[in-house]
């Protein structure tokens, strides 16, 4: 079982194309001004879902491009996701973009084998922690420092156009719970130019 926040059946602000979203619950780490506070808890504000539940859920979801996988920190939960990226691969022609707050290369050096092979078999990684100073805005990541590593071959030819682009958007849904649950990485200062806009008008 996978213990996550929220899933999301189809979004277009994550790009590449349309993409089923999973926000897995739980992160150890503590970026300040983190982009999803509530995610970071390890043993509440989530729910467990069965790995062949979700992707039954995203084979019958139509019009996807791949699917992202966002957290907390997805990596985490390895020894789990590493079967829903087994079945992707096995059974879909969708990509996997993933996110984590560790760099590739210490997630390399936690010498995990389910790590391992999410690494071999994913499109998409953008690695490291968020620093609020290194934030301009550039679409894919929160902070420059982050890096956007190209796994596979699917997007490499869009390598520079993806690492260029300073075009963020979000969505808000409403979630079955009443929560309004944000998708997407919004633009630095958005909540505090958002709370302002709102006061205007
Ligand atoms: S790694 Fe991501 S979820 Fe974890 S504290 Fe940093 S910004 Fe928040």
């Amino acid at each position: 079982m996978l213990y996550i926040e929220h899933r999301e059946r189809q979004t277009k602000v994550l790009d590449p194309g349309t993409r089923y979203a999973v926000w897995v619950q739980g992160c150890k780490k503590r970026c300040p001004n983190c982009i999803n506070p509530r995610g970071r808890a390890l043993d509440s504000n989530g729910y467990h879902i069965g790995v062949d539940e979700l992707f039954r859920e995203i084979m019958g979801t139509p019009s996807l491009t791949g699917i992202t996988v966002s957290g907390g920190e997805p990596f985490l939960q390895s020894n789990e996701l590493v079967k829903l990226i087994r079945l992707i691969r096995a059974e879909s022609t969708l990509d996997v973009m993933m996110y984590s707050g560790y760099t590739l290369e210490e997630l390399r050096a936690w010498h995990e084998p389910s790590v391992d092979e999410i690494l071999s078999s994913i499109d998409l990684l953008i690695a490291g922690e968020y620093v609020e100073e290194l934030n301009t805005n550039k679409i894919y990541r929160g902070s420059d420092n982050q890096m956007i590593h190209f796994l596979s071959t699917k997007y490499l030819p869009f390598k520079e156009q993806m690492e260029a682009v300073h075009n963020r958007s979000v969505e808000f849904v409403c979630r079955e719970d009443g929560e309004l649950f944000m998708v997407g990485i919004p633009a630095k200062n958005f909540e505090a130019d958002f709370a302002r806009r709102l006061l205007r008008e």
